[in-house]
């Protein structure tokens, strides 16, 4: 799944001068195979935008989205958007807000394999539906198929979301800080499952969080967010080693257990970046500690600092590499 110049804008209030608002500008990433990315970033940096336009709830105003080399935005015909949606499902934040109190969780499930043709007849349904409980390790399938969401612990509850994603037998799944709601005890098996899911079933994730010591846990590569831009991208692991962008080393240092505690979660000083009418320049220009003057005129192009990593940010344009930008503790 590729993104490819991704900008998403919003017209506010109205009269003789309309403003923009500039949820997402210029994102491009690719999502490999059985590969896990992680987007982290503030609330309001554009994340679950991303994902909206990714899962064609609503359209880019501008780029491209491509799902194994098609150009998904042209594929208008009802088949082909049915084949699209079945591929790449969605989970979200709230498991109680995303399933329907008065039906059963058996219910939740029957619908997805329905419209998707994954059973016909009532006796394959039950087994269909019983099979997705227990791939989730919800057990007695049976007993819990014919619960209602308000039996069910949050945790079951978003074992019952990542079930129905399941259900249509998709290839990535977009995750919207699904483990965010739980209670810190039982995130780390909920990861596990998606973990197990990736290798059984071959599954590729958006891992969508705004705790990037849990990023560090699941995902292969992360990516950082602000104010609807990526501002660097790199593996996990080197990412958190050796941050580049200033704003990724204000995240870290924000971090009280750089070891990946589930529970540290960023703590950035916020001063609201602006995305109504934004100045030129780069977004991050008023908090930025090494902030220069071209900064505040252009926006920073991309520069790739080794073959999977690369960062946005004037600092690289200008002979800097990794190590000479201040460590986390001198920001
Ligand atoms: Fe800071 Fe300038 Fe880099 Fe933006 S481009 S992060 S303001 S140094
Ligand atoms: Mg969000």
């Amino acid at each position: 799944l590729e993104a490819k110049g991704l900008g998403k804008y919003f017209q506010v209030g109205g009269g003789f001068r309309p403003k923009q608002l500039r949820a997402l500008h210029e994102v491009s990433f690719a999502l490999g195979h059985r590969q896990v990315v992680a987007l982290v970033g503030e609330s309001g940096s554009g994340k679950s935008t991303i994902a909206r336009l990714l899962v064609r709830l609503m359209d880019p105003s501008s780029g491209k989205i491509f799902f194994r080399g098609k150009d998904i935005l042209q594929e208008e015909p009802r088949q082909a958007s049915l084949d699209y949606r079945a591929q790449v499902q969605m989970i979200f934040q709230d498991p109680f807000g995303s399933l329907n109190p008065v039906h059963t969780i058996g219910n939740h499930l029957e619908r997805p394999l329905l419209l998707h043709g994954k059973a016909k007849g009532a006796g394959e349904l039950k087994d269909r539906v019983n099979e997705l409980l227990e791939t989730v390790d919800l057990r007695p399938a049976a007993e819990i198929a014919s619960r209602h969401p308000h039996q069910l612990s949050g945790g079951q509850r978003q074992r019952v979301a990542i079930a129905r994603a399941l259900a249509p037998g998709p290839s990535v799944i977009l995750a919207d800080e699904p483990i965010s709601m739980l209670d810190v005890s039982i995130r780390v098996g909920v990861l596990n499952l998606m973990e197990r899911l990736k290798e059984e079933r071959g599954i590729s994730y958006l891992y969508i969080t705004h705790d990037i010591a849990s990023a560090r846990y699941f995902a292969d590569r992360t990516m950082v967010m602000y104010a609807g831009h990526i501002v660097e991208g790199a593996p996990s692991e080197e990412l958190m080693q050796q941050p580049a962008h200033p704003y990724t080393q204000l995240l870290l240092s924000a971090v009280p257990d750089p070891n990946g505690s589930m529970k540290s979660e960023l703590k950035a000083k916020s001063g609201a970046p602006k995305l109504i009418d934004p100045p030129p320049g780069c977004p991050f220009a008023d908090r930025c500690p090494n902030v220069m003057a071209v900064c505040r005129q252009e926006m920073p192009g991309t520069t790739q600092l080794a073959q999977d990593r690369w960062v946005r940010c004037h600092l690289f344009g200008q002979g800097a590499s990794i190590g000479k930008v201040g460590s986390p503790k001198e920001l």
